[in-house]
């Protein structure tokens, strides 16, 4: 059984050490198949006790520890690299490399219906801790104007919505007091099904604009569910959007592969509007390398996105690095992957 040592802090448990480590584990999990942990501490901290068992709890992870273990000789598990150790000897770093301007272009903020424990203080500390430049806070727009039953039973629409189910004051609120150096505030709109996107303007709000197909109609076939898709997709491009967030994942949701067939056509409109494509890899999603290199081939850009929900998921941005570095993209970064820092 393989396992992975941390070289954990022994006193100093503030929240992105408590959330740094929640990603460790949650990272080796995902990518290398670790449920075992040998920590030198003593006992999981009780300041990271209530997040580390409720992150568990919702991601239905079943991890063994085993404390007290030595980490003689293998560096702490801090900034800038957080290193981690397979079997105690392979080293991995849970930080990237680098990246000037580096964007986590897709942020929940507290009111997500999914939220587990965002907020937006905390949110800079991890951004920080991840050598992440900037964030782009990026709250459902459906979630901001229907109740949660409304909204993920797909029943929502923009013409009907109800001025007592209205979050999106709060919204506006939140962006209004908290808007400050690092970090912008923008959208995740949402398309209903007779193709209206819903917006709310206001000066606070003027941060990236991701468009995001949650929903197609039901009981469709699949050519069906693929005409709903571009009937959507026009209107978001139309409405006007600066990525396309997880862009064939409403697919695999209804159990069906990602659209090959569409590849071309969608990457041809996003180029031609300026949109990037979003990178991906929230709750299990895995973005298209076919269809990612293809926005590339054809001139178009990319866009690192974590969907935050949870704080140790803020500035989470190592899947995506290693994505395209697979891709053979990583040297060319400069050029391919948004930034909203000008540079
Ligand atoms: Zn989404
Ligand atoms: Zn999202």
């Amino acid at each position: 059984m393989r396992f992975a040592v941390l070289h954990l802090p022994a006193d100093k448990w503030d929240r992105p050490a408590i959330f740094m480590a929640l990603r460790a584990f949650h990272y080796l999990f995902d990518f290398h198949g670790i449920t075992e942990f040998h920590l030198n501490i003593a006992a999981v901290p009780e300041e990271a006790k209530k997040f580390w068992d409720t992150s568990f709890r919702l991601r239905k992870r079943n991890f063994t520890f085993r404390f007290g273990a030595s980490t003689e000789g293998l560096q702490p598990f801090s900034a800038p690299d957080f290193p981690m150790y397979l079997d105690g000897r392979e080293r991995i770093d849970l930080n990237i490399p680098e990246i000037p301007g580096l964007t986590d272009f897709h942020v929940h903020s507290p009111l997500a219906f999914c939220g587990e424990n965002m907020n937006i203080p905390g949110a800079m500390e991890m951004a920080h801790c991840s050598r992440v430049a900037m964030l782009n806070i990026a709250e459902h727009s459906g979630q901001l104007f229907c109740t949660p039953d409304t909204y993920w039973n797909n029943r929502f629409r923009w013409q009907t919505r109800r001025m007592e189910d209205d979050r999106s004051w709060k919204y506006k609120n939140i962006a209004k007091n908290l808007a400050g150096a690092g970090r912008v505030f923008g959208f995740e709109l949402d398309v209903d099904e007779d193709a209206v996107v819903s917006g709310f303007p206001s000066e606070y709000l003027t941060g990236y604009r991701l468009g995001a197909i949650h929903f197609l109609k039901p009981d469709l076939s699949y050519e069906e569910l693929k005409a709903d898709y571009m009937r959507r997709l026009d209107a978001l491009l139309t409405d006007g959007i600066a990525i396309l967030a997880h862009p064939f994942r409403v697919f695999v949701k209804r159990g069906f592969a990602a659209p090959e067939e569409l590849f071309g056509e969608v990457a041809e409109k996003l180029v031609r509007a300026g949109v990037a494509a979003e990178i991906n890899f929230h709750a299990g999603n895995r973005p298209s390398a076919e269809f990612t290199t293809l926005m590339i081939k054809k001139g178009g850009k990319i866009s690192w996105g974590t969907d935050s929900h949870n704080l140790y998921e803020v500035g989470y941005l190592k899947p995506h690095y290693e994505f395209c570095k697979e891709l053979d993209i990583d040297e060319k970064l400069d050029e391919v992957l948004l930034s909203a820092v000008p540079r």
